[in-house]
């Protein structure tokens, strides 16, 4: 038997099969709906829980799966059907990748579950790291968190922004900077467990495109939580500190760990948003008569969409591999999570911006959800590291320079 298949196996077929049927009759029909009203789509998120398509044992189910494909199929298949309904679903997950990423099995095993909650009483989880004067440059963070040693409590404080489901979600995972001096290696993240007192929104973002996520600015003020509240533990954070000081490297970075396992899922995302384009305009582009012929009978249309579909699934296959490497423990030594995220964005960003083109007045209209699909297409290119920063992190690794 050989050691790779680029097929899915008959499990994952039939997850597609249900996860794209939810995307097509539930979260489909709402799309304009939500990305009009730029609200939580508590309905959706709660039809998605009681078909268990949203909590914590089919997120472990599928993050388990040890090809790795799972997550990036369950993705692509959400955001085929709505990328802002789609994030309200997955945002979650960002603060449960955080947790499995740096927590102990028996943190683990206490915070994914209150991520998600259960179908009569929802709930979100968040991750927060972006700030106003810290966005690609983790480094830098100014939220600061100091142990109280006498209260074995840490005190956190700080403003971070751009937070998904920020302030309304239930558990927020926040990475801090514990030694200020030591950069993203004097980091740690902290959940903040549901209703601490001193953790508030501010700002709640009016977007672009995604309009159903909820992004919303999180402000920190003398925030206390129980030392078990540490992912990882202090001894953990202790001895990698030391390390640090010692200008010995540290293996892993709070925020860093989490961005590699997640930016093929991300990738995903943005493929499910370019598939779904893909399909309309071919679909139109067979249907729609100019000059006493189909304009798919023309090869500017015909070969528009040829290279749709080739790069869509040349992003794919980026992304499936950058997962079955995350998933099988192979390190990226060449920034291929990065290469993942970074294609599949720009691939969304451009076949969306083809598609309104094969459509031309209809797609720039918003009875057809084209222009919607280019508008939510473009934050691909910006959250969970920008293209520039992907571009850097790939040119880092493959020429194992400090590329500034
Ligand atoms: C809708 C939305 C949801 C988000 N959700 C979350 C979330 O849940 N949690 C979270 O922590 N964050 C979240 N973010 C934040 C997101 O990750 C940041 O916006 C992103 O990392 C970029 O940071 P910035 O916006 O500060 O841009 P900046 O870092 O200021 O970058 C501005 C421009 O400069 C370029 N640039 C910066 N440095 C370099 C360099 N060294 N070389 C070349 N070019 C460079 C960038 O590529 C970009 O083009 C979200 C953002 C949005 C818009």
């Amino acid at each position: 038997m050989s050691d790779i298949a680029f097929a899915l196996n008959e499990d994952q077929l039939q997850l597609q099969k249900w996860v794209h049927d939810f995307a097509e009759d539930v979260i489909r029909p709402a799309a304009h709906e939500w990305d009009e009203r730029e609200e939580t789509p508590w309905e959706i998120i709660q039809e998605a829980a009681k078909i268990g398509l949203y909590g914590f044992e089919f997120m472990a189910h599928a993050f388990q799966d040890s090809t790795g494909i799972s997550m990036p199929m369950i993705n692509e298949e959400l955001f085929w059907g709505d990328a802002g309904i789609g994030m309200s679903i997955i945002g979650s997950t960002l603060g449960v990748a955080a947790i499995m990423g740096n927590g102990t099995p028996e943190q683990i095993m206490e915070w994914i579950p209150q991520c998600f909650g259960t179908p009569e009483k929802l709930a979100l989880g968040a991750f927060c790291v972006s700030e106003p004067d810290a966005g690609s440059d983790v480094s830098s963070l100014r939220t600061t968190a100091k142990y109280d040693e006498a209260k074995d409590e840490w005190v956190l404080n700080g403003t971070k922004t751009w937070i998904t489901n920020g302030g309304i979600a239930d558990v927020h995972v926040v990475v801090a900077s514990v030694d200020r001096d030591l950069g993203s290696r004097g980091q740690a993240s902290f959940i903040v467990p549901p209703g601490t007192p001193g953790l508030s929104q501010g700002t709640k973002f009016k977007k672009m495109g995604i309009r159903a996520s909820h992004t919303a600015e999180v402000i920190l003020e003398d925030v206390r939580v129980p030392g078990s509240c540490l992912l990882g533990g202090k001894e953990k954070l202790d001895e990698r500190l030391a390390r640090a000081r010692e200008g010995t490297s540290a293996k892993t970075q709070a925020a860093m760990s989490t961005f590699e396992s997640s930016r093929p899922i991300v990738g995903s995302q943005a493929i499910g948003i370019a598939r779904a384009a893909y399909e309309y305009a071919l679909d139109y582009a067979k249907e729609r008569e100019q000059f006493n012929r189909k304009i798919i009978e023309n090869q500017a249309i015909a070969f528009t969409l040829a290279d749709m579909k080739t790069e869509i699934d040349a992003a794919r296959l980026l992304v499936w591999r950058a997962a079955w490497m995350g998933r099988n423990g192979i390190p990226f030594e060449n920034g291929e999570g990065s290469m993942s995220k970074l294609k599949a964005g720009e691939v969304a960003v451009w076949v969306t911006e083809r598609a309104i083109q094969v459509l031309g007045g209809y797609g720039y209209i918003r009875e057809n959800p084209v222009e919607r699909w280019h508008r939510d297409a473009k934050i691909y290119d910006i959250f969970e590291g920008t293209a520039e920063i992907q571009r850097l992190v790939i040119a880092r690794s493959i020429s194992g320079m400090r590329i500034p």
